[in-house]
């Protein structure tokens, strides 16, 4: 799960990061009420979107060359101005994709007189299973192609759980920014702030890009990045609540209601498969025959009648899709109640495209029949390398 600049930025203060002050605003008045809460003389308007680059994006609705989504103002005027050109319109960055995002909300902070840009962030380091801090003095809008053209300016620093963060980890990012005395301190004691809030909150990634050095030597927060391990929210509602479900796909959202783990893809052929594994064989089988899943749709282990119905109508509701293949091993549950739950589900929702169901395990012969007596075109498939061709042969067909 994902939080707005703002949010974040709330969040790690509490934890001790220095973050300039700043206002949310959903309106242009609202933008303006909140640059005046601030001492000026510089402001920063800030399209909140759910993706990054937003300084280097463009507006769709505005006249090229216009400015992107970070707007310096040096009156209030100017921050009127901005938040009518951001507000209601499109901003178009290299995360968003082509299509952009609207800008429903914005971020009205203080300008700093940045004297240079760091990167600084925490991750989950899948290799070693630790937390991962990674460290560039050449931070900013660039960190992408710096990655790219000289790796060897990001360092890396892995902290064992078993001591959590040590002094040395501080110092070490310190070094690595290339920092020593006051600032060096100042470093170390913003890697705390964040080891802390990263621990206190599961979160799964911190990205702080850029953390700024002023004119005034301080080290300060100017943009926050912040994910956290959804299987994890239940520990913290008050992080739950900032979600932003505008940010997300709605097919997702509707997923989430339902317990559905639901990840939408570019393919033609809707799966509705127990258990992630074997959804993920049943991916790469389709690939196998020469088509593309449209999504990832893994029902659980305790399917219903209710999971599967919703489960159909989120995949019949990707206009993508043109074939839907059932792929179910009961275990716990049974294959009958499963074949009860499809047929239901079937007739409910008007299905419209061929259907392959790939039924195994506990009372599989029971579950069969009901299918084959179900009245609906249902194809059945013996096992799963039957089950892929035999969807891949309808899909193609009907194209
Ligand atoms: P994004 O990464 O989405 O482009 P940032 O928040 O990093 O957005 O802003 C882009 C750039 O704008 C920063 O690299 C920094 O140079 C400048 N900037 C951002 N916030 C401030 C601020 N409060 N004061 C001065 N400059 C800022
Ligand atoms: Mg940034």
């Amino acid at each position: 799960m994902n939080i707005h600049e703002y949010q974040a930025k709330e969040l790690l203060a509490k934890f001790g990061a220095p973050v300039p002050a700043g206002h949310a605003a959903m309106s242009v008045e609202e933008a303006v009420e909140a640059a005046k809460k601030l001492p000026g003389p510089l402001w920063v308007v800030k399209a909140q979107i759910h993706a990054g680059g937003r300084g280097k994006g463009s507006f769709k609705e505005l006249p090229e060359g216009s400015k992107g989504g970070v707007r310096l103002a040096k009156s209030l005027d100017e921050v009127r101005a901005h938040a009518e050109d951001m507000l209601g319109n499109t901003l178009v960055t290299v995360q968003t994709g082509e299509e952009g995002k609207e800008v429903q909300r914005l971020y009205v902070t203080d300008g700093v007189d940045i004297a240079k840009e760091f990167y600084l962030a925490m991750l989950v380091d899948r290799a070693t299973g630790r937390l991962a801090i990674v460290a560039s003095t050449e931070g900013g809008m660039d960190i992408e192609e710096v990655a790219h053209e000289t790796p060897e300016k990001i360092r890396t620093i892995i902290v064992d759980p078993a001591t959590g963060l040590m002094p040395h980890h501080g110092r070490s990012v310190a070094a690595a920014l290339g920092l020593s005395g006051a600032l060096a301190k100042q470093a170390a004691k913003v890697t705390a702030s964040l080891y802390k809030a990263f621990m206190g909150t599961d979160a799964s990634q911190i990205e702080i890009n850029p953390l700024a050095v002023t004119e005034d030597d301080e080290l300060v927060v100017l943009d926050a990045k912040v994910g956290f391990d959804s299987n994890a929210m239940f520990r913290h509602p008050e992080i739950a609540e900032l979600r932003d479900l505008t940010e997300e796909d709605p097919m997702e959202v509707e997923a989430s209601k339902y317990d559905l783990a639901y990840i939408k893809l570019d393919g033609d052929i809707g799966c509705m498969v127990n258990g992630a594994g074997l959804a993920m064989a049943t991916m790469d089988i389709i690939k196998l025959n020469g088509a593309f899943p449209a999504n990832f749709l893994d029902v659980g282990g305790g399917a219903d009648k209710e999971k599967v119905t919703a489960a159909f109508k989120i995949i019949l509701s990707d206009p993508a899709v043109k074939g839907i293949l059932v792929n179910i091993f009961g275990g716990i549950m049974r294959c009958d109640t499963i074949a009860e739950g499809i047929v239901a589900a079937a007739k409910e929702v008007d299905l419209d495209v061929p259907l392959v169901v790939r039924l195994e395990g506990t009372n599989v012969d029971k579950g069969k029949e009901i299918l084959n007596n179900s009245g609906l075109p249902i194809i059945a498939a013996d096992d799963l390398g039957d089950a892929a061709k035999k969807i891949v042969a309808q899909v193609k067909e009907a194209a």
